[in-house]
């Protein structure tokens, strides 16, 4: 039962040590390193544009129309003639 419990991994609780790793807990580097990571990722306030017809803006309808809008702006100098 004892070792049935992890799958694949007979007689071994831990993985092996490795020798670039001699300490177990965090080192000053890593929490210098801990330090600037925080700092190069700040926690950021997504604004969600919500359309009216509930969808997140835009949704398929709205970037249909714009495509359509444009399309039709840019030959609307061309065919407007006929
Ligand atoms: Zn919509």
């Amino acid at each position: 039962m004892d070792r049935d419990d992890r799958a694949g991994r007979p007689g071994g609780d831990h993985p092996p040590e490795r020798p670039d790793h001699p300490e177990p807990l965090v080192s000053a580097q890593d929490v210098e390193d801990a330090d600037d990571i925080l700092f190069a990722h700040p926690p950021r306030v997504i604004t969600r544009w919500l359309c009216g017809c509930g969808e997140d803006y835009p949704c398929p309808d709205v970037r249909f129309a714009r495509l359509v809008r444009a399309v039709h702006a840019t030959d609307n100098g061309v065919d407007d003639s006929r």
